[in-house]
């Protein structure tokens, strides 16, 4: 599926329209990613998610990106694994689809998404791999406004669990590019 492409690296370097920061519910930084995005963005962005008021899991929130590439940054809370009985994998898919209907509210259409709760929340990375390609593919399904979607991985097995979930979208899945 041409419009999503896989990525190793620091999602803070990519120059878009906007990167997705899989942030906690005070929007106040943190550690993973999310400690990143905000020292690379400086102080700024800080100051402005402090006025966002938080966000609940599943839910996002849109800031400018500073001194990032990225002009925006979409922050979203992914869910805390635990155990799969509390509604993670519908909250993990909110978290991918909130995340674009917001780009799409603001015409934001090159987007970055690194593996949401994968990491200090504990998701099974290959239960959440094909949870967000199928999700970003659903909406790119039923929407032409945007352009390249990148999964932003960490790591080489992170990139392979994307690619392998990239590869068994059926057919029917596809959007029609
Ligand atoms: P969460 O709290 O949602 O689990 P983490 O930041 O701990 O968030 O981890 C989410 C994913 O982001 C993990 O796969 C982690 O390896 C990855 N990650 C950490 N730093 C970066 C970065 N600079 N760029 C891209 N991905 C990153």
């Amino acid at each position: 599926m041409e419009r999503m492409r896989v990525v190793v690296g620091d999602i803070t370097t990519l120059a878009l329209d906007a990167i997705v920061n899989a942030a906690n519910a005070s929007l106040l930084g943190g550690g993973g990613v999310d400690g990143a995005i905000h020292r690379a963005a400086g102080p700024k962005l800080l100051e402005e998610c402090r006025g966002l008021g938080g966000c609940p899991t599943g839910a996002a929130k849109l800031t400018r990106g500073y001194d990032l590439p990225a002009r925006f940054v979409i922050h979203t809370v992914g869910p805390v694994w635990q155990g799969g009985k509390a509604d993670e994998d519908a909250l993990l898919a909110s978290c991918y689809r909130r995340s674009l209907e917001l780009a799409a509210g603001h015409g934001l259409t090159r987007i970055a998404f690194p593996a949401i709760s994968t990491g200090i929340y504990g998701f099974p990375a290959e239960r959440a791999a094909p949870i967000a390609v199928r999700t970003v593919a659903e909406v790119l399904a039923h929407d032409r406004l945007f352009g390249e979607i990148l999964f932003c991985c960490f790591s080489e097995p992170s990139a392979e669990l994307h690619r392998r979930s990239l590869r068994s979208l059926s057919a029917d899945d596809r959007p029609l590019n």
